[in-house]
């Protein structure tokens, strides 16, 4: 398979590690987004959310409240993006993954996070709903 994140979780390509244990590797991400931009991942090969098993969400999901004091005390941010992109084309490197990216007064990462709620009815809210939960009932 050649993947990427499993290249360097096998040791084949070099990472610059953070933090390992049994079930996840956090790294570097080699972009550094903003100062201390880290990526934490399974071990095992997963492809995205969708095939994610509850047990590796766990171990991944687990070690990121630590990651997370640890860069604030080394870096001092004034905030954390914890962020996960699935499928393209957000997603380029197909091995889940989680962004910590940490923010800065003047760093230039943004997120625009749009607010439709005027153009939204009840009907339409409860009407999403519906269609989550209904799909929530297959699974
Ligand atoms: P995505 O767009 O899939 O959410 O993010 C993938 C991330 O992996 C990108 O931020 C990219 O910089 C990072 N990345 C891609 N290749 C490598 C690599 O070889 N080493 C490291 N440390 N990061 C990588
Ligand atoms: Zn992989």
């Amino acid at each position: 398979m050649n993947c990427i994140f499993c290249k360097i979780i096998n040791g084949q390509i070099p990472a610059y590690k953070v933090y390992e244990d049994e079930k996840v590797l956090a790294f570097l991400d080699i972009t550094q987004t903003t100062k201390g931009h880290t990526l934490v991942v399974p071990k095992k090969h997963v492809k995205n959310v969708y095939e994610m098993d509850e047990q590796s969400m766990i171990a991944v999901h687990s070690v990121i409240p630590k990651l997370a004091k640890a860069i604030n005390e080394a870096f001092s941010p004034i905030g954390l993006n914890v962020l996960n992109n699935n499928d393209a084309p957000l997603q380029s490197v197909f091995h889940y993954h989680v962004h910590l990216i940490p923010r800065y007064e003047d760093d230039e990462f943004k997120i625009n996070m749009p607010n439709n709620i005027d153009k939204l009815t009840k009907d339409q809210f409860v009407s999403a709903v519906e269609s989550i939960q209904k799909a929530l009932r297959n699974k």
